[in-house]
């Protein structure tokens, strides 16, 4: 067990986390997105602890952090032209590129691949701990494989205190759900996974996207994964979750005639008269930027009330609820009941 610090986002903890990152320790950091656990990238060893702390698939490959474009040069020696078109677009913020990986980057931190993901944060305290650094950061989710991701510190805590040298605390996370990743390692952009920027406003910058299958859809067996992360069961609280598809009327009725001990929703604000189980909240039904800040908290607060059977009403799958349609059918397992 390690003697984890909890760090503030003041200039000296900033320099602290940085230089513990430098020392090859992890360090769990807030983004715009939801917490990392993060590491310097080049340094093998400390790469190989986020896995270890985390329990995660050693197939599963990290994002590197960084905080300025020119770092993109060290990891890639074969940047698209659409790398920069897309960085000058919505970086610094919640879009992760995948491009061919230089021989600096570490096999450990690309899951193998030849490509590698790379994203730089928007977030105040991340920008300063990259700097901090000095160094690229790859950095998953703060969490325990296959849980929620955590959007604030004492999440980050309840999963991983004592597995790492530091936690820094920057408040709630502004969007909540994962960086958008796009792939431009296929003849046509290919959206891999859905997140704060939408498949809208990458379609803007590079004309047509493709948006792969595993977005909406469970992996078929014979399919290799282009995400390794989308292929694990993720995102998923302790309780069973089951996505109701259809209005709030039906929602209602639906619950309350399953209800048993143990029975709670997940359900949109104002919508939550007549429900006769306990519920949370997640958004209201249009505000899909408040349903992606707010889902995983949700999730874990759910646990924390000891729901054992938690129904979740269904986000509508556009703009960023199209991220929070996908996290929410992986919490699921893919359980869909259409009212
Ligand atoms: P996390 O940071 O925990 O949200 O996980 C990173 C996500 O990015 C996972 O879903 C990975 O599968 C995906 N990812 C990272 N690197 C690559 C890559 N080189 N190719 C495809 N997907 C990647
Ligand atoms: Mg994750």
């Amino acid at each position: 067990m390690k003697d984890t610090k909890h760090l503030t986002a003041s200039a000296a903890d900033m320099e602290e986390a940085g230089r513990l990152l430098r020392e090859g320790e992890l360090v769990a950091i807030p983004t715009e997105t939801v917490y990392g656990l993060a590491a310097n990238a080049f340094d093998e060893a400390a790469v190989a602890g986020i896995f270890e702390a985390k329990g995660r698939p050693q197939d599963n490959p990290l994002i590197v952090h960084i905080a300025t474009l020119d770092t993109l040069l060290l990891l890639s020696d074969d940047i698209p032209e659409d790398a920069f078109r897309l960085a000058d677009a919505f970086w610094p913020g919640p879009l992760t590129v995948i491009v061919p990986k230089s021989d600096r980057v570490p096999t450990v931190v690309s899951g193998g691949l030849p490509t590698v993901a790379v994203r730089m944060p928007s977030h105040q305290a991340a920008q300063a701990i990259l700097q901090a650094a000095g160094v690229p950061l790859a950095a998953p989710s703060a969490n325990r494989s296959g849980s929620p991701s955590p959007t604030t510190a004492a999440r980050v805590a309840a999963d991983l205190d004592g597995r790492v040298a530091a936690i820094v605390d920057g408040g709630e996370c502004e969007v909540g759900v994962e960086s958008t990743v796009v792939t431009l390692c296929t003849e046509v952009p290919r959206l891999l996974r859905p997140g704060g920027i939408t498949r809208e406003q990458l379609e803007e910058v590079l004309g047509t996207v493709e948006v792969d299958e595993a977005v909406t859809a469970p992996l078929k067996d014979d399919r290799k994964a282009a995400s390794p992360g989308m292929k694990y069961k993720h995102y998923a609280p302790k309780a069973q979750v089951t996505i109701l598809k259809g209005s709030a009327e039906a929602f209602r009725e639906y619950v309350n005639a399953h209800a048993e001990d143990g029975t709670a929703a997940l359900c949109f604000e104002g919508e939550t008269d007549g429900l006769t189980v306990p519920y949370v909240t997640y958004g209201r039904r249009d505000d899909d930027a408040a349903q992606a800040r707010q889902l995983f908290e949700a999730l874990r607060t759910a646990d924390d009330r000891g729901a054992r059977v938690l129904y979740a009403a269904c986000p509508r799958p556009i703009g960023v609820g199209l991220a929070v349609y996908n996290r929410l059918l992986r919490a699921a397992g893919f359980r869909v009941v259409t009212l």
